[in-house]
């Protein structure tokens, strides 16, 4: 199979930019081209889907639905919690993203919503849940993963070791 186009199991490299309600929320002008390994959840599903098959060179504008995206704003995402099931010493305040275990052992964001003496409102929903995200992307680059990448299931950029 030719490797000149964006297809499972390579690493892309591409320029990109997110647009969300007019607003640059992130972009890749001034950092340098992002890596992905593709088809191993990466990014978006919405925008994979569209990238496989585009050229080395190739630009393209997307627009990826909510439920391509990171999901549909969910209102019965919240929790309350008791505040002394917190450390005392953590730092509790509107708009901070706390990693919460859940009772899978799981790690999970969320985000406190509001807060009294006694509980804390968690909002389980990602930040961007319920957006249409536009994304403007450019393939600079195509490669074969290394093993460890493959293995891994993502891109081990220099300097970066997990
Ligand atoms: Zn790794």
């Amino acid at each position: 199979m030719s490797k000149d186009t964006v297809q499972d199991g390579l690493v892309v490299s591409m320029e990109y930019t997110l647009i969300v309600d007019g607003e640059v929320l992130d972009t890749s002008d001034g950092v340098g081209p992002l890596q992905f390994l593709a088809g191993h959840d990466n990014i978006v599903p919405g925008l994979e889907r569209e990238m496989i098959g585009m050229k080395i060179g190739e630009s393209k504008d997307v627009v990826v639905s909510p439920e391509d995206g990171y999901g549909e704003f969910d209102e019965e995402a919240f929790m309350e919690v008791p505040r002394s099931e917190f450390p005392t010493d953590m730092e509790i305040e509107e708009g901070v993203e706390l990693s919460v275990t859940d009772e899978d052992g799981k790690n999970q964001y969320a985000r406190v919503e509001s807060l009294t003496d006694e509980t804390v409102s968690l909002d389980f929903n990602h930040p961007l849940a319920g957006a249409e995200l536009h994304f403007s992307v450019k393939v600079i680059e195509l490669r074969d993963p290394t093993e460890e990448e493959l293995d891994h299931g993502h891109v081990h950029e220099e300097g970066h070791d997990h």
